[in-house]
């Protein structure tokens, strides 16, 4: 069976709806879900919820038996995850698990990227746990953009610190589909897929929100101590707001850029287009 971690999140629910369109029987995915009930519509459509929760290293083995490939979906509390990946990673060697597919980010054995330290120390696990293991380096979701489109449209502006710093982002569900194959086809032990769209900066972002909706948007550029104030402004707590600066700081280094081209050859066709992704978003 297949079983996906973080089941009921916005990347889980994708790959999970991927692998059913592809034709996995429902009966060989299982939905590992911190939550159960939250997993409530997966189980009607025949996948197996099981209860599982980074935290609770407890609830690990029973979630993976029988489980033949693991897609490891990073949770979402920074710092804490080195250690809640290691137990689901313990739990999944000890199951004897036969492939862990885990979501990462871009370089993240090198990058100087907020986040990657996480993702680093995860990555030495899986290397460390003898479990053939494959590597989806994710880029920044198109969603992190396009959710924020509203705001764009009513402002005419986009506030950020990346200056001229390209972003590869692609739409979660083209990170879902590459997850899909990396799980399900052959020949990806081992591998380190660094995954991302084409590449843009926000003012190119800026552009193309203009084009779509007609609606002028310009991108402002601000020192990350200004973007961080206006964050502030509005709404952010003060350790958030410098957080969410310090990604920017990351874009403009060149961290959210790659150009391997390792996604359009897992998905077998183009990433979707920024312009597209910001068609489908349109209100
Ligand atoms: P979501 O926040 O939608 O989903 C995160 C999932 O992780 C949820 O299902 C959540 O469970 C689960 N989870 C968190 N902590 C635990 C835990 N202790 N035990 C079990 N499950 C847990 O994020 P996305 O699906 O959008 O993205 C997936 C991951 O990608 C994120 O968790 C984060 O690591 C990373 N990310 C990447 C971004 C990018 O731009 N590339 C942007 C944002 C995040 P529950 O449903 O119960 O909350």
């Amino acid at each position: 069976a297949y079983a996906v971690t973080g089941a009921t999140g916005h990347l889980g629910r994708l790959v999970i709806a991927d692998l059913l369109t592809r034709g996995v029987p429902a009966g060989d995915i299982v939905a590992v879900a911190r939550t159960e009930a939250k997993a409530a519509d997966l189980a009607g459509r025949g996948v197996e919820v099981r209860q599982g929760d980074y935290s609770l290293p407890e609830t690990l083995p029973a979630a993976l038996a029988g489980v033949g490939r693991l897609l490891l979906i990073s949770g979402d509390e920074p710092g804490r995850r080195p250690a809640q990946h290691a137990a689901v990673i313990e739990a999944a060697r000890a199951g004897g698990v036969e492939r862990i597919v885990y979501t990462g980010i871009l370089r993240a054995a090198t990058s100087a990227n907020p986040l990657a330290p996480d993702h680093k120390a995860t990555e030495e696990t899986l290397a460390a746990s003898g479990v053939p293991y494959t590597l989806l380096r994710n880029g920044w979701y198109t969603e992190n953009y396009t959710d924020q489109l509203d705001g764009y449209l009513q402002r005419g502006e986009i506030l950020g610190a990346a200056g001229s710093g390209r972003v590869s982002a692609a739409p979660r569900a083209d990170y879902a589909a590459a997850a899909a194959t990396a799980l399900t086809g052959d020949g990806h032990d081992g591998a380190v897929y660094e995954l991302g769209g084409p590449a843009f900066t926000l003012g190119e972002l800026a552009a193309t929100v203009t084009e779509v909706t007609g609606t002028k948007v310009v991108y402002r550029d601000l020192s990350p101590a200004e973007y961080a104030d206006a964050l502030r402004r509005s709404g952010l707590d003060a350790g958030t707001a410098a957080f969410v600066a310090s990604l920017d700081e990351s874009i403009a280094r060149g961290d959210l850029e790659t150009t391997t081209g390792d996604l359009t050859r897992l998905l077998g066709r183009p990433v979707t287009s920024l312009d597209e992704a910001v068609r489908n978003a349109r209100p």
